[in-house]
């Protein structure tokens, strides 16, 4: 039995059998590489889907955490720290939005956003309102409210009963839009470029009229950047393309690198929903995550990793681009922004997927036909390059 084969086995007896695992167990990792047990090298293309945006095992964060581990870890949202108001204070620098509320993923950013948006139309504006809208191909995350709100069937299978005030309209589709907001709305919830989706940018008209429909109806505009912000589409938030104020914005992601965090902001106004009680978490922000986080975005914005990513994925995109070119047929569309691009087949993916994680790329696929990237912000041209390589390889290999 290989050691692959054994760790499967013993996966099998102790782990609820939730995952579809790669074929590796990585053992290491520096910057954009990784490293298997039999001492294989990878270029990781995916950051442990856009997490470990600064790189796997960063130096400066390294020294972070360990002086902290010694001073001070967790000791619950009960006492001050002011760890959480130095990010705080750090996140907020990036937005419109006045408050933050912090938390542990992206799932758990989103039903703090949806709380929110309830509370506030319900105690706030005192509209019975609870509904919120969103789009086919979303994805928000696998709580109950969040997997109803992210609507695929795949994902609710045997789940039943979904909370009640979900609904989904077309993607980009803004009379469907129109005609699903009601009296109940309290919000609306959108990503600007759909990750598990297949990397599917939203229609700038589009998102400016729901934007301006929302504002009509006094419904909330929650922007879901736990995939796209951090600088990962070349701004340090996707909807800063598009000159729009989201009531809410959404993180989590690359937020602590590899650290489970999440962050809710809203606007002061929105903010006011919650009250003392409202809503809480034991885990969130601790001292130890708040100095990650806190250090993450200071190398963001010190190194303009915003820049380096609008930079480096624009020449990504026309190389592969040049791919597409040369095996016209095979690829559809090159499409995504910055460091969050979706390279869409026409043709199931799955054996050119395996074809270079064999070559030695990490990349996944979604939709079955869209090779999704998201490496680390600081990843080289020279191993975007590579990879364009192999793509092309493997492409003349199949026959495509
Ligand atoms: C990953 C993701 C989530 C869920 O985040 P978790 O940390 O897995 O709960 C929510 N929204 C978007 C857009 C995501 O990409």
């Amino acid at each position: 039995m290989s050691e692959l084969e054994r760790i499967k086995k013993r996966e099998e007896a102790l782990l609820c059998r939730t995952y579809g695992r790669y074929p590796i167990s990585v053992q290491k990792g520096r910057g954009s590489r990784l490293w298997d047990l039999d001492g294989k090298e990878y270029i990781d293309l995916l950051a442990g889907i856009a997490v470990t945006s600064i790189g796997h095992c960063n130096e400066e964060l390294a020294g972070v955490m360990e002086q902290q581990a010694r001073k001070l870890v967790h000791v619950s949202n009960l006492f001050y720290q002011e760890e959480q108001l130095d990010l705080a204070e750090k996140l907020l620098a990036t937005c419109h939005c006045g408050k933050a509320f912090f938390c542990n993923s992206g799932a758990e950013a989103n039903e703090a956003a949806i709380k929110l948006a309830r509370r506030y139309q319900q105690r706030v504006k005192k509209r019975d309102a609870y509904e919120v809208i969103s789009f086919s191909g979303c994805f928000h995350g696998r709580t109950l409210a969040t997997v109803a709100a992210t609507g695929q069937a795949r994902f609710q299978d045997g789940f039943a009963p979904m909370p009640e005030g979900f609904t989904q309209v077309a993607w980009g589709d803004i009379e469907a839009l129109e005609r699903a907001i009601s009296p109940k709305t309290a919000a609306v919830i959108l990503e600007m470029i759909q990750g598990e989706g297949g990397v599917r940018p939203v229609q700038p008209d589009f998102l400016k009229a729901a934007v301006a429909l929302c504002k009509e109806k006094g419904v909330l505009f929650i922007a879901d950047e736990v995939q796209g912000g951090l600088c990962r589409t070349g701004k340090w938030w996707s909807f800063q393309h598009f000159g729009i104020e989201p009531d809410i914005v959404t993180s989590a992601k690359a937020l602590a690198n590899g650290l489970p965090m999440g962050a809710m902001m809203a606007t002061d106004e929105v903010a006011c929903g919650f009250a003392q009680g409202s809503h809480a978490t034991t885990f969130g922000a601790g001292a130890l995550l708040s100095k990650v986080a806190e250090k993450v975005l200071e190398i963001m914005d010190r190194d303009k990793l915003h820049d380096r990513a609008a930079d480096v994925g624009a020449w990504a995109m026309d190389r592969f681009n040049e791919v597409s070119l040369k095996h016209p047929g095979a690829i559809t569309t090159v499409r995504g922004k910055g460091l969050l691009i979706g390279i869409e087949l026409s043709f199931p993916g799955k054996e050119v997927w395996e074809a270079l994680l064999q070559k030695g790329f990490i990349l996944n696929l979604t939709q079955e036909k869209v090779l999704r990237l998201a490496p680390a912000l600081t990843i080289e041209k020279a191993d975007l390059d590579s990879f364009a390589g192999a793509l092309e390889e493997v492409l003349q290999e199949k026959g495509k």
